[in-house]
Protein backbone atom coordinates (compact mmCIF):
# COMPACT_ATOMS: atom_id res chain seq x y z
CA UNK A 1 0.00 0.00 0.00
CA UNK A 2 1.82 3.30 -0.88
CA UNK A 3 -0.30 6.00 -0.01
CA UNK A 4 -0.57 9.80 -0.84
CA UNK A 5 -1.39 11.17 2.02
CA UNK A 6 -2.75 10.01 5.53
CA UNK A 7 -5.86 12.07 6.76
CA UNK A 8 -6.45 12.60 10.26
CA UNK A 9 -10.42 13.03 12.14
CA UNK A 10 -8.47 15.25 14.81
CA UNK A 11 -11.52 15.63 16.30
CA UNK A 12 -15.47 15.59 16.36
CA UNK A 13 -16.03 19.27 18.25
CA UNK A 14 -17.64 21.84 16.35
CA UNK A 15 -19.62 24.70 16.82
CA UNK A 16 -22.29 24.13 14.15
CA UNK A 17 -25.12 22.16 13.59
CA UNK A 18 -24.83 21.39 9.88
CA UNK A 19 -28.08 19.47 8.44
CA UNK A 20 -25.97 16.78 6.39
CA UNK A 21 -23.68 16.74 9.43
CA UNK A 22 -22.48 12.64 9.71
CA UNK A 23 -21.23 13.58 13.51
CA UNK A 24 -22.85 12.93 16.49
CA UNK A 25 -23.68 16.22 18.48
CA UNK A 26 -25.22 14.64 21.18
CA UNK A 27 -21.95 12.76 22.29
CA UNK A 28 -19.40 13.34 24.68
CA UNK A 29 -16.27 15.05 23.02
CA UNK A 30 -13.02 13.31 21.74
CA UNK A 31 -10.11 14.37 20.51
CA UNK A 32 -7.20 12.16 18.56
CA UNK A 33 -4.39 12.14 20.92
CA UNK A 34 -1.57 13.98 19.74
CA UNK A 35 1.19 10.97 20.40
CA UNK A 36 -0.94 8.83 18.35
CA UNK A 37 -0.97 11.43 15.51
CA UNK A 38 3.02 11.73 15.93
CA UNK A 39 3.46 7.89 15.73
CA UNK A 40 1.03 7.18 12.91
CA UNK A 41 3.05 10.03 10.96
CA UNK A 42 6.67 8.30 11.39
CA UNK A 43 5.17 5.20 10.54
CA UNK A 44 3.46 6.55 7.76
CA UNK A 45 7.16 7.84 6.17
CA UNK A 46 7.51 4.21 5.18
CA UNK A 47 4.21 3.80 3.02
CA UNK A 48 3.41 7.47 1.61
CA UNK A 49 4.90 7.93 -1.83
CA UNK A 50 4.49 11.73 -0.75
CA UNK A 51 4.70 13.46 2.76
CA UNK A 52 1.27 14.78 2.68
CA UNK A 53 -0.83 14.88 5.73
CA UNK A 54 -4.59 16.11 5.59
CA UNK A 55 -6.63 17.40 8.82
CA UNK A 56 -10.85 16.60 9.50
CA UNK A 57 -13.31 16.65 11.93
CA UNK A 58 -15.93 18.25 13.43
CA UNK A 59 -13.63 21.49 13.41
CA UNK A 60 -10.04 20.14 13.84
CA UNK A 61 -8.98 24.13 15.16
CA UNK A 62 -11.00 23.17 18.19
CA UNK A 63 -8.53 19.89 18.78
CA UNK A 64 -6.86 21.46 22.27
CA UNK A 65 -3.43 20.32 21.21
CA UNK A 66 -4.33 21.85 17.34
CA UNK A 67 -0.74 23.87 17.23
CA UNK A 68 1.50 20.89 18.49
CA UNK A 69 -0.20 18.50 15.82
CA UNK A 70 0.71 21.02 13.35
CA UNK A 71 4.30 21.25 14.51
CA UNK A 72 4.63 17.53 14.44
CA UNK A 73 3.42 17.25 10.92
CA UNK A 74 6.06 20.18 9.28
CA UNK A 75 8.91 18.93 11.69
CA UNK A 76 8.49 15.68 9.93
CA UNK A 77 8.66 16.85 7.03
CA UNK A 78 5.00 16.89 6.13
CA UNK A 79 3.21 19.70 3.91
CA UNK A 80 -0.50 19.48 5.06
CA UNK A 81 -3.83 20.85 4.35
CA UNK A 82 -7.22 20.99 6.17
CA UNK A 83 -11.19 21.07 6.21
CA UNK A 84 -12.61 24.34 8.07
CA UNK A 85 -15.66 25.47 8.98
CA UNK A 86 -14.20 28.83 8.88
CA UNK A 87 -15.99 30.16 12.26
CA UNK A 88 -13.49 32.64 14.56
CA UNK A 89 -10.61 32.58 11.76
CA UNK A 90 -8.48 35.23 13.21
CA UNK A 91 -7.17 32.22 15.46
CA UNK A 92 -6.68 29.86 12.69
CA UNK A 93 -4.10 33.13 11.39
CA UNK A 94 -2.60 33.71 14.31
CA UNK A 95 -1.57 29.44 14.51
CA UNK A 96 -1.03 29.64 11.14
CA UNK A 97 1.50 33.04 11.60
CA UNK A 98 2.68 31.80 14.98
CA UNK A 99 5.46 29.79 13.06
CA UNK A 100 6.60 30.54 9.80
CA UNK A 101 7.30 26.51 8.73
CA UNK A 102 3.45 26.31 9.47
CA UNK A 103 2.86 28.57 6.61
CA UNK A 104 5.26 27.16 4.39
CA UNK A 105 4.05 23.57 3.90
CA UNK A 106 0.65 24.58 3.97
CA UNK A 107 -1.17 23.48 0.81
CA UNK A 108 -4.58 25.53 1.29
CA UNK A 109 -7.15 25.55 3.64
CA UNK A 110 -10.48 24.32 2.54
CA UNK A 111 -13.52 26.55 3.84
CA UNK A 112 -17.00 24.83 3.80
CA UNK A 113 -19.53 27.06 2.16
CA UNK A 114 -22.73 25.61 1.08
CA UNK A 115 -24.69 28.48 -0.47
CA UNK A 116 -24.08 31.43 -2.76
CA UNK A 117 -26.22 33.93 -0.13
CA UNK A 118 -26.20 34.46 3.55
CA UNK A 119 -29.53 32.73 3.83
CA UNK A 120 -29.06 29.93 2.18
CA UNK A 121 -25.87 29.12 3.80
CA UNK A 122 -26.98 29.88 7.16
CA UNK A 123 -30.08 27.71 6.81
CA UNK A 124 -28.07 24.74 6.11
CA UNK A 125 -24.75 25.16 8.41
CA UNK A 126 -26.14 27.37 11.32
CA UNK A 127 -26.83 31.46 11.77
CA UNK A 128 -23.99 33.49 11.07
CA UNK A 129 -21.78 30.98 9.57
CA UNK A 130 -21.70 32.35 5.76
CA UNK A 131 -20.34 36.14 7.25
CA UNK A 132 -17.58 34.20 9.42
CA UNK A 133 -16.94 32.36 6.09
CA UNK A 134 -16.39 35.74 3.52
CA UNK A 135 -14.17 36.50 6.56
CA UNK A 136 -12.02 33.26 6.80
CA UNK A 137 -11.90 33.72 2.89
CA UNK A 138 -10.64 37.95 3.04
CA UNK A 139 -8.15 36.90 5.97
CA UNK A 140 -6.85 34.21 3.46
CA UNK A 141 -6.86 36.33 0.45
CA UNK A 142 -4.61 39.59 3.04
CA UNK A 143 -2.23 37.04 4.00
CA UNK A 144 -1.75 35.05 0.84
CA UNK A 145 -2.76 31.68 2.15
CA UNK A 146 -3.90 29.68 -0.52
CA UNK A 147 -7.81 28.56 0.00
CA UNK A 148 -10.19 26.55 -1.70
CA UNK A 149 -14.07 25.75 -1.15
CA UNK A 150 -15.89 22.78 -0.33
CA UNK A 151 -19.82 22.73 -1.10
CA UNK A 152 -21.82 19.51 -0.08
CA UNK A 153 -24.60 19.48 -2.36
CA UNK A 154 -28.53 18.66 -2.06
CA UNK A 155 -32.09 19.97 -2.78
CA UNK A 156 -31.59 23.03 -0.46
CA UNK A 157 -28.83 24.62 -2.28
CA UNK A 158 -28.44 22.96 -5.54
CA UNK A 159 -30.22 25.48 -7.39
CA UNK A 160 -27.21 27.63 -6.49
CA UNK A 161 -24.39 25.61 -8.15
CA UNK A 162 -23.32 27.99 -10.72
CA UNK A 163 -23.49 31.17 -8.47
CA UNK A 164 -21.41 29.11 -6.17
CA UNK A 165 -18.86 28.53 -8.72
CA UNK A 166 -18.80 32.27 -9.53
CA UNK A 167 -18.45 33.38 -5.77
CA UNK A 168 -15.53 31.09 -5.21
CA UNK A 169 -14.11 32.58 -8.08
CA UNK A 170 -14.61 36.28 -7.08
CA UNK A 171 -13.36 35.60 -3.65
CA UNK A 172 -9.99 34.21 -5.19
CA UNK A 173 -10.03 30.99 -4.06
CA UNK A 174 -7.67 28.13 -5.88
CA UNK A 175 -10.69 25.57 -6.72
CA UNK A 176 -14.14 24.71 -5.67
CA UNK A 177 -15.39 21.10 -5.14
CA UNK A 178 -18.84 19.80 -4.82
CA UNK A 179 -19.40 16.62 -3.04
CA UNK A 180 -22.51 14.48 -3.21
CA UNK A 181 -24.31 14.65 -0.36
CA UNK A 182 -24.68 11.19 1.70
CA UNK A 183 -27.68 9.64 3.84
CA UNK A 184 -26.94 10.48 7.22
CA UNK A 185 -29.75 8.41 8.81
CA UNK A 186 -31.30 11.30 10.32
CA UNK A 187 -34.67 13.58 9.56
CA UNK A 188 -32.80 15.69 7.60
CA UNK A 189 -32.53 12.88 4.38
CA UNK A 190 -35.89 13.72 3.94
CA UNK A 191 -35.99 17.38 2.77
CA UNK A 192 -32.21 17.11 1.32
CA UNK A 193 -32.86 14.18 -0.68
CA UNK A 194 -31.94 14.37 -4.86
CA UNK A 195 -33.20 11.70 -7.49
CA UNK A 196 -30.16 9.72 -9.08
CA UNK A 197 -31.93 11.33 -12.23
CA UNK A 198 -31.43 14.93 -10.74
CA UNK A 199 -27.73 14.14 -9.66
CA UNK A 200 -26.84 13.07 -13.26
CA UNK A 201 -28.27 16.65 -14.59
CA UNK A 202 -26.05 18.09 -11.53
CA UNK A 203 -23.14 16.75 -13.44
CA UNK A 204 -23.78 18.51 -16.33
CA UNK A 205 -24.25 21.23 -15.05
CA UNK A 206 -21.04 21.00 -12.61
CA UNK A 207 -19.38 19.98 -16.24
CA UNK A 208 -20.25 22.96 -18.02
CA UNK A 209 -19.31 25.34 -15.13
CA UNK A 210 -16.00 23.64 -15.23
CA UNK A 211 -15.46 25.10 -18.78
CA UNK A 212 -16.85 28.49 -17.92
CA UNK A 213 -14.95 29.19 -15.02
CA UNK A 214 -11.01 30.00 -14.94
CA UNK A 215 -10.30 28.49 -11.10
CA UNK A 216 -10.63 24.37 -11.10
CA UNK A 217 -13.76 22.33 -10.10
CA UNK A 218 -13.13 19.48 -8.68
CA UNK A 219 -16.24 16.52 -8.12
CA UNK A 220 -14.65 13.55 -6.12
CA UNK A 221 -15.20 10.23 -5.60
CA UNK A 222 -19.34 9.09 -4.74
CA UNK A 223 -20.80 10.65 -8.66
CA UNK A 224 -22.84 8.17 -11.14
CA UNK A 225 -21.02 6.17 -13.51
CA UNK A 226 -22.06 4.34 -16.76
CA UNK A 227 -20.32 1.63 -15.42
CA UNK A 228 -20.74 0.10 -11.89
CA UNK A 229 -16.97 -1.15 -11.54
CA UNK A 230 -15.14 1.87 -10.63
CA UNK A 231 -11.78 2.15 -7.91
CA UNK A 232 -12.07 4.80 -5.97
CA UNK A 233 -8.86 6.39 -4.86
CA UNK A 234 -9.09 5.10 -1.32
CA UNK A 235 -9.29 2.09 -2.53
CA UNK A 236 -6.17 1.97 -4.71
CA UNK A 237 -4.24 2.90 -1.54
CA UNK A 238 -3.54 6.37 -2.11
CA UNK A 239 -5.18 7.44 1.22
CA UNK A 240 -4.81 6.23 4.99
CA UNK A 241 -7.58 7.65 6.86
CA UNK A 242 -7.89 7.26 10.70
CA UNK A 243 -10.78 8.45 12.93
CA UNK A 244 -11.26 10.59 16.12
CA UNK A 245 -10.76 7.04 17.79
CA UNK A 246 -7.84 5.74 16.37
CA UNK A 247 -9.58 3.80 14.20
CA UNK A 248 -7.77 3.04 10.33
CA UNK A 249 -10.86 2.93 8.29
CA UNK A 250 -11.89 3.06 4.75
CA UNK A 251 -11.87 6.60 4.15
CA UNK A 252 -13.50 9.90 5.62
CA UNK A 253 -17.12 9.04 4.40
CA UNK A 254 -17.02 6.24 6.74
CA UNK A 255 -16.38 8.39 9.84
CA UNK A 256 -18.83 9.04 12.04
CA UNK A 257 -21.98 7.79 9.96
CA UNK A 258 -24.50 5.89 11.70
CA UNK A 259 -23.73 2.24 11.04
CA UNK A 260 -25.49 -1.30 12.03
CA UNK A 261 -24.22 -2.01 15.59
CA UNK A 262 -23.36 -5.47 14.39
CA UNK A 263 -21.47 -4.64 11.59
CA UNK A 264 -17.91 -3.51 11.82
CA UNK A 265 -16.33 -4.14 8.58
CA UNK A 266 -15.62 -0.98 7.21
CA UNK A 267 -13.30 -0.50 10.23
CA UNK A 268 -9.93 -1.96 9.62
CA UNK A 269 -8.24 -1.87 13.14
CA UNK A 270 -7.28 0.40 15.99
CA UNK A 271 -3.70 1.74 16.39
CA UNK A 272 -4.06 1.50 20.07
CA UNK A 273 -3.90 -2.05 18.89
CA UNK A 274 -2.04 -2.32 15.88
CA UNK A 275 0.93 -0.77 14.10
CA UNK A 276 0.10 1.44 10.64
CA UNK A 277 1.28 -1.34 8.92
CA UNK A 278 -0.72 -4.19 10.30
CA UNK A 279 -3.18 -1.75 9.91
CA UNK A 280 -3.03 -1.53 5.72
CA UNK A 281 -2.35 -5.07 5.17
CA UNK A 282 -5.84 -5.86 6.62
CA UNK A 283 -7.13 -2.58 4.98
CA UNK A 284 -6.07 -4.75 1.40
CA UNK A 285 -7.85 -7.60 2.71
CA UNK A 286 -11.51 -6.01 3.25
CA UNK A 287 -10.90 -3.85 0.11
CA UNK A 288 -9.97 -7.59 -1.90
CA UNK A 289 -13.21 -8.89 -0.64
CA UNK A 290 -15.56 -5.72 -1.50
CA UNK A 291 -14.69 -5.95 -5.15
CA UNK A 292 -14.88 -9.31 -5.41
CA UNK A 293 -18.54 -9.51 -3.44
CA UNK A 294 -19.17 -6.40 -6.04
CA UNK A 295 -17.66 -8.04 -9.21
CA UNK A 296 -20.07 -11.41 -8.29
CA UNK A 297 -23.06 -8.90 -7.90
CA UNK A 298 -22.44 -7.37 -11.12
CA UNK A 299 -22.23 -10.74 -12.99
CA UNK A 300 -25.58 -12.16 -11.21
CA UNK A 301 -27.59 -8.79 -12.43
CA UNK A 302 -27.91 -7.79 -9.13
CA UNK A 303 -27.18 -4.27 -9.56
CA UNK A 304 -30.70 -3.00 -10.79
CA UNK A 305 -31.65 0.53 -8.55
CA UNK A 306 -29.76 3.26 -10.38
CA UNK A 307 -28.12 4.49 -6.80
CA UNK A 308 -26.04 1.07 -7.74
CA UNK A 309 -24.01 3.40 -10.41
CA UNK A 310 -22.96 5.53 -7.52
CA UNK A 311 -19.95 3.68 -6.32
CA UNK A 312 -19.95 5.95 -2.61
CA UNK A 313 -23.81 4.52 -2.17
CA UNK A 314 -23.30 1.21 -3.25
CA UNK A 315 -20.14 1.29 -0.61
CA UNK A 316 -22.30 2.38 2.30
CA UNK A 317 -25.22 -0.15 1.34
CA UNK A 318 -22.58 -2.52 1.36
CA UNK A 319 -21.19 -1.65 4.49
CA UNK A 320 -24.30 -1.54 6.72
CA UNK A 321 -24.52 2.53 6.23
CA UNK A 322 -27.34 4.97 5.20
CA UNK A 323 -27.88 4.80 1.69
CA UNK A 324 -29.61 6.21 -0.82
CA UNK A 325 -32.84 4.19 -2.78
CA UNK A 326 -34.95 5.77 -5.82
CA UNK A 327 -37.58 6.01 -2.30
CA UNK A 328 -35.08 7.72 -0.55
CA UNK A 329 -32.95 6.73 2.41
CA UNK A 330 -32.50 3.43 3.54
CA UNK A 331 -30.43 1.84 6.43
CA UNK A 332 -29.67 2.47 10.05
CA UNK A 333 -31.50 5.66 10.88
CA UNK A 334 -28.74 7.33 13.44
CA UNK A 335 -28.44 6.77 16.49
CA UNK A 336 -28.79 10.18 18.34
CA UNK A 337 -31.73 10.53 15.76
CA UNK A 338 -33.24 7.47 17.73
CA UNK A 339 -32.41 8.59 21.27
CA UNK A 340 -33.48 11.96 20.68
CA UNK A 341 -36.42 12.23 18.20
CA UNK A 342 -37.43 8.67 18.32
CA UNK A 343 -37.56 8.48 14.68
CA UNK A 344 -38.06 4.86 13.25
CA UNK A 345 -35.24 3.09 11.68
CA UNK A 346 -34.98 4.26 8.32
CA UNK A 347 -35.72 1.01 5.02
S1 LIG B 1 -18.94 22.18 10.11
FE1 LIG B 1 -18.61 20.04 9.53
S2 LIG B 1 -18.41 18.93 11.50
FE2 LIG B 1 -19.33 20.95 11.94
S3 LIG B 1 -21.54 20.55 11.96
FE3 LIG B 1 -20.96 21.26 9.89
S4 LIG B 1 -20.59 19.36 8.72
FE4 LIG B 1 -20.55 18.84 10.89
S1 LIG C 1 -17.28 5.66 0.34
FE1 LIG C 1 -16.32 3.73 -0.34
S2 LIG C 1 -16.27 3.92 -2.59
FE2 LIG C 1 -16.54 5.99 -1.76
S3 LIG C 1 -14.48 6.83 -1.56
FE3 LIG C 1 -15.03 5.91 0.40
S4 LIG C 1 -14.19 3.84 0.35
FE4 LIG C 1 -14.30 4.61 -1.77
Amino acid sequence: MAGDWITFELTDRCQLTCKHCLRDPGKRPTDLPLPLVRSSLEQAKCFLRSFHAAFTGGEPVLHPEFSAILDAAVDLDYTWHMVTNGQRFERVIDTLLERPLRKEKLTALTISLDGADEATHDAIRSPGSYREVMKAASLCMAHEIPFAFNTTLHAKNVHQLESMGLLASQLGADRISFILFSATGTKHDAELYLSARQWRNVMDRIDRLAEALTIRVNIPEGFHRKQPWHVCAPFTGQQIHVDVHGRVILCCQHAGIPRDPNDNRDIVGSLYEMNLAEACRRFLGIVHRFQEDKMLAMERGELKDDWDYFPCNYCMKYFGKPYWTSEGAAGPSAIRARRKKRLPVLG
